[in-house]
């Protein structure tokens, strides 16, 4: 019997919930100090407790798993809390393809992929010397936009990254990407790309709400000008959305196309749950900034469906439970492998 597991943090109740609703049984792997909070939901199955999620490459966890013969659904901390090298050296079958997810991480590699697939995408700023404009720099990897700031020179930028420094957050010039900034509203565009039938579902959109950038609104401008703050972009939530409807064919043609790009350089694709993340302009234009190749917790707003995943099933289906459906299927069909690396 095939178990569906993943890290207690994220989209982990949604994912294990939808898991639960397909039948399977379920396995978080939680840290001691958040067991007290997963204990809660009674769809979870098993807990296995570790102190850090880095025991997930660790012989007692992998058997663990092995025993339960468990898929890993991958997610924003699996990325965050472990380098590419290690997930990529996890001996458990991990749900869509894990090589992809060092194309995530990787800003150079990102941009690649994203050029490929026909996205109009933000020039990066090489050098801090070249920045003339509105530029925002961003940290490597899921930094889920903590320590992010908005620059206009070359002096204000050294200025704010020597703050950080201090503060411990990044270490120095390396750690940041600098990209011009995209005006317009932002939208997180979810899909979900199925090998087995080769079709592309559109999920649903949210937009994140940031701090300390979405709070800053409120504070009229001559105490903004007082205050001399940085302001983040720490993701602390999700909003939705649903688009103009005019807007949605394009949406299915750019997720097609990052689908055909992914087959192109990275075998064996964007397989499962993945999302566009950027801004639409004044003349409904989407810039692309951003991907992520595995579920986002944008999809945590609809555990019970979503405006666009209700055309296509007629039943609730979040993203978690779309996995659990799509694990289901392949294990009938004896895919397994088609949906795993
Ligand atoms: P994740 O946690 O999804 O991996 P991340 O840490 O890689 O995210 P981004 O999604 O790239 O970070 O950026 C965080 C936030 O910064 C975005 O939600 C958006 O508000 C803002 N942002 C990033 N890039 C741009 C851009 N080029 N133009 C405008 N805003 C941007």
């Amino acid at each position: 019997m095939t178990s569906i597991a993943t890290l207690g943090s994220h989209c982990a109740l949604q994912v294990l919930k939808g898991a639960k609703d397909e039948g399977f049984n379920t396995i978080l792997v939680c840290e001691k100090k958040r067991e007290k909070l997963y204990r809660r939901f009674k769809f979870i199955d098993k807990l296995i407790l570790v102190d850090t999620f880095l025991e997930l490459s660790e012989q007692k966890c992998v058997s663990q798993l092995k025993d339960e013969d468990a898929v890993i659904i991958p997610h924003g901390t699996l990325i965050s809390q472990m380098d590419s090298s290690q997930i990529e050296s996890i001996k458990i079958p991990i749900f869509g393809n894990k090589w992809i997810l060092r194309w995530e991480s990787d800003r150079k590699m990102k941009e690649k992929l994203m050029i490929e697939s026909n996205l109009n995408v933000p020039k990066t700023i090489p050098n801090p010397k070249d920045i003339s404009s509105l530029v925002i720099a961003k940290r490597h990897g899921a930094a889920g936009g903590k320590g992010y700031f908005l620059t206009t020179s070359e002096k204000d930028y050294v200025k704010k990254r020597d703050k950080l420094i201090a503060q411990g957050i990044i270490k120095g010039d390396n750690d940041l990407y600098l990209q011009e900034y995209a005006f317009g509203v932002s939208a997180y565009l979810q899909y979900f790309y199925s090998p087995l039938t080769d079709e592309l579902e559109f999920f649903g959109v949210d937009r994140r709400y940031e701090s300390d950038i979405d709070g800053l609104g409120r504070i009229p401008a001559p105490q903004q000008i007082d205050i001399d703050l940085i302001p983040s972009f720490n993701v602390i939530g999700n909003i939705p959305i649903v688009l103009r409807e005019s807007l949605l064919d394009e949406v299915y043609s750019m997720g097609e196309r990052f689908v055909d790009a992914a087959k192109k350089l990275v075998t064996p694709g964007m397989n499962g749950p993945f999302c566009l993340e950027g801004v639409y302009d004044d003349n409904g234009k989407f810039t692309t900034f951003e991907f992520s190749a595995r579920i986002v917790a944008g999809t945590n707003l609809y555990v019970d469906g979503s405006p666009y995943s209700t055309f296509l099933y007629n039943e609730p289906m979040s993203m978690g439970r779309r996995i659990a459906r799509e694990i289901k299927k392949a294990r009938k069909e004896n895919q397994l492998t088609k949906i795993t690396t």
